[in-house]
């Protein structure tokens, strides 16, 4: 009964009138309502519910998850809302909007941080070295934890559909451990000492750490403050010492200072490259195992040129 607690008065009345499978809720159709916080877990989520669920995405594709202000239609799904992932590991802290919008609706219980079983990494400036860096995901292993909690937490809530969940969870596990083999392959053939990535903001630690590339950046979380001065030269000289050949600029943050380092070096933006958000559907990186096969792809690519 601890569900019905958390559910509204009247949502709970539309419940009682509409759903005789009391086990799920939120819906006339009684699917599972499920709201994610950003695209990418939006997806890991759809790859496991399959048809059983509504999964809505609150933070719009292109946009930064660090920083997000939620929109009346948001504060209603997640009001309304069975479970709500979120990645946790400090991403959704700027400005406290997440923890507000769980406050405001009162759905703190309904709530799982899909990084859970994740070990975190830290920020490396100094003063930061006790804030975590949320960008887990990016290690395809990690993408296997976030979809063991997304998989046990939604049988909670739904345990009818077990077994489907489970046969969803085996189907895309395989997939997920075939690519992060394709990568530890394809990044092997590029030698060490290119292997450095130079991006907008520093959310390659777990990739990096993962597939032995040295990453470098112009600011080290989004919620930094972007392109000063002294990170612009910090990261120029990097790029010049390091005479690195290829640069990339993530879709979700405003590409001004890169170009604008771009410029100043002569290294060219060598692609796009997905860190916070998914591609729009039907584009490339349009899912989480396609952002990242692009990823790998486009990396060695641009590193391997001379
Ligand atoms: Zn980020």
């Amino acid at each position: 009964m601890r569900l019905f607690k958390i559910l509204s008065a009247s949502v709970l009345i539309l419940l009682l009138a509409a759903c005789s499978n009391t086990s799920k809720g939120g819906a006339d159709d009684g699917k599972l309502q499920i709201v994610a916080t950003y695209s990418i877990i939006a997806d890991m989520t759809r790859n496991i519910t399959g048809d059983k669920a509504e999964v809505y995405s609150m933070v719009p594709i292109g946009t930064d998850p660090h920083m997000y202000d939620p929109l009346p239609a948001d504060t209603g799904k997640v009001s309304s809302a069975d479970l709500i992932f979120y990645n946790g590991l400090n991403l959704e802290t700027g400005k406290g909007w997440f923890q507000d919008l769980l406050k405001v609706t009162k759905k703190e219980a309904a709530a799982f941080a899909v990084s859970e079983e994740v070990t975190p990494m830290y920020l490396t400036e100094k003063g930061k070295e006790s804030q975590v860096d949320p960008h887990a995901w990016l290690d395809i292993q990690n993408a296997v934890k976030y979809v063991d909690v997304i998989t046990t937490r939604v049988i909670e809530r739904d345990p009818d559909n077990k077994q489907y969940y489970l046969d969803n969870q085996t189907a895309y596990v395989k997939e997920l451990t075939e690519l992060d083999q394709y990568a530890k392959e394809a990044v092997s053939k590029v030698p060490q000492e290119k292997r450095v990535l130079v991006t907008s903001e520093g959310a390659f630690k777990y990739f990096s750490k993962a597939y032995g590339f040295e990453s470098a950046f112009i600011w080290e979380i989004n919620t930094d403050s972007q392109g000063t001065p002294e990170q612009m030269n910090r990261i120029i000289g990097v790029i010049k010492e390091k005479q690195i050949p290829a640069l990339f600029l993530e879709t979700s943050v405003n590409p001004k200072t890169m170009e604008t380092i771009s410029r100043e070096t002569g290294v060219p933006v060598h692609s796009k490259i997905f860190t916070d958000s998914l591609a729009k559907e039907g584009e490339d990186g349009d899912t989480y195992l396609k952002m990242i096969k692009w990823n790998i792809d486009q990396v060695i690519e641009g590193l391997s040129k001379e």
